[in-house]
């Protein structure tokens, strides 16, 4: 019998404030424990919890973002439950009412457009983080009272790939929008997982289990990797799943069952008295949609279609949208955009990496000291280029219009990222024109026919493969400076006349 998963995704992503949810305190990582902290976020009593309207804002712009319904009314609730990270003994939460709903991602999987339906985002705040020592255990409410952005996904994905790139889709969405930092290392994203497996074509859901706090997209995908044929296992060999809750074991590679439904908490939610429910009115919303910035999908798609690039490039487009809007900036004043995003791809983007490691890159460079280098600090990124983006065109302009040679376009763009001067000016600097002058190329053909008379005769006499040393021999008398095409040309005229 075949089996099939069924998988839904509840994302926690940290929200890109400055304070925290509730109260003043730094919204900020790696700060010494407890000292990001007042009465409101260490629960207590008698604090008042006063709503951060960023964060309100940021959860909406989400749900712009992933194409969700923003209800008119949101309210917050208390999710009572014991545990030494939450001093409050609840977590503030939206239980039914939440900021936004139904929504989907798009994204592309196994080279075709896929949709992962959200069903709802709701805010809610993070708690404390509890340290196991030798002997005692510590907690830093640090971390108490940061806003969190809980994203559940419908059960639409179907495999453990599908599920790495749901969540890869997620993740560019919403650092692009601005909604998160999503650092995987500084804990910014965490997700637990929904699995269930059931015989193709059976209507009904298999016993689902879940996978609780996951902490890497690529932990998610080799927990799911295991997790899926073990519970095939278990049902081919005549066993029965039961709904529980497991957790992942990175080191050992394996997932272990921590609870079954029996334990299942009751928490009592109810509408926190001290909080009114939201009601965004349509300028507060515009004032948000305003702030939407295209999805990256489209952008890719957008570009490919504007500008007639290849998937390859508009992806990386895609994934750094800054280069996207250098990129595009240009690309709107020529009619040679593929030459902009080569440039920009091949030669900026490569240039500005290099720039940026200097651990590799100084190694590369060899023992030559360059002075220059030393005086004017080499660009590291888009922001401090020396040169102006028009610059860039202009480099275009001289390879297309053929003054230069594509490998002297080369040489001109190292010099122009090195030091700011304009093309027109490195070019006449250096000699790098290319001599297009056809009185100069005859003088230099015949010059190199009067001193080769073997390989000319093999040409007149038939084999035309010896045209490729002449023209060699030409360009090399030029300093490869001759236009090659007129060299060509002008070089048979001669052979043949
Ligand atoms: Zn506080």
């Amino acid at each position: 019998m075949e089996y099939e998963a069924i998988i839904g995704l509840e994302t926690h992503v940290q929200l890109k404030t400055q304070s925290k949810m509730w109260c003043g305190c730094a919204n900020r990582y790696g700060e010494a424990p407890n000292t990001q902290v007042c009465p409101g976020c260490l629960g207590l009593p008698g604090a008042l919890p006063v709503p951060n309207e960023e964060a309100l804002r940021l959860t909406v712009r989400a749900g712009y973002l992933l194409n969700c319904e923003i209800p008119r009314t949101a309210k917050f609730d208390r999710k009572n439950y014991f545990y030494p990270d939450v001093s409050k003994n609840y977590q503030l939460t939206q239980n039914d009412q939440p900021s936004t709903r139904r929504g989907f991602v798009e994204f592309e999987f196994g080279g075709r457009l896929t949709r992962v339906r959200i069903h709802h985002a709701h805010l809610e705040e993070d708690v404390g983080k509890s340290f196991h020592f030798e002997r005692h255990s510590g907690v830093d409410f640090n971390r108490a009272g940061v806003p969190l952005l809980e994203i559940v996904s419908e059960p639409d994905i179907t495999s453990a790939d599908m599920a790495y790139e749901y969540l890869t889709a997620l993740k560019e969405i919403l650092m692009q929008g601005g909604v998160s930092d999503c650092d995987m290392e500084k804990g910014m994203v965490r997700c637990d997982v929904n699995v269930s497996v059931r015989p193709r074509g059976q209507q009904t859901f298999g016993a689902r289990i879940e996978i609780k706090n996951m902490n890497s997209f690529s932990g998610v995908r080799r927990a799911l990797a295991y997790e899926i044929p073990r519970q095939i296992t278990v049902l081919q060999s005549g066993g029965r799943l039961v709904q529980s809750t497991r957790r992942w074991d990175d080191a050992a590679g394996i997932t272990e069952e921590m609870r079954t439904k029996e334990d299942a908490h009751d928490y009592r939610y109810f509408p926190d008295p001290d909080l009114m429910p939201l009601a965004p009115d349509d300028a507060w919303l515009a004032g948000v949609k305003s702030q939407v910035i295209e999805l990256p999908l489209a952008r890719k798609q957008r570009f490919m279609q504007d500008y007639g690039l290849p998937a390859t490039d508009a992806e990386v487009f895609k994934r750094d949208p800054e280069l996207g809007n250098y990129f595009e900036a240009l690309a709107r004043q020529t009619k040679h955009p593929k030459a902009v995003a080569n440039w920009v791809i091949n030669n900026l983007r490569a240039k500005l990496a290099e720039s940026s490691d200097p651990g590799e890159g100084a190694l590369a460079v060899g023992p030559e000291p360059d002075t220059e280098r030393a005086v004017a600090p080499v660009a590291t990124s888009l922001a401090d280029l020396k040169f102006p983006p028009a610059a860039l065109l202009e480099l275009i302009g001289l390879v297309e219009n053929k003054t230069i040679s594509s490998s002297a376009a080369q040489q001109v763009f190292a010099e122009m990222f090195d030091t700011g001067k304009s093309p027109a000016v490195i070019v006449r600097e250096k000699g790098l024109a290319q001599v297009s002058d056809t009185g100069a190329i005859e003088q230099y053909c015949e010059a190199v026919i009067a001193a080769h008379p073997g390989p000319a005769n093999d040409f007149k006499s038939g084999k035309t493969a010896a045209l490729n040393f002449l023209k060699g021999q030409v360009m090399k008398l030029s300093k490869g400076k001759a236009n090659p095409a007129l060299v060509g040309e002008i070089l048979e005229r001669k052979l043949r006349g």
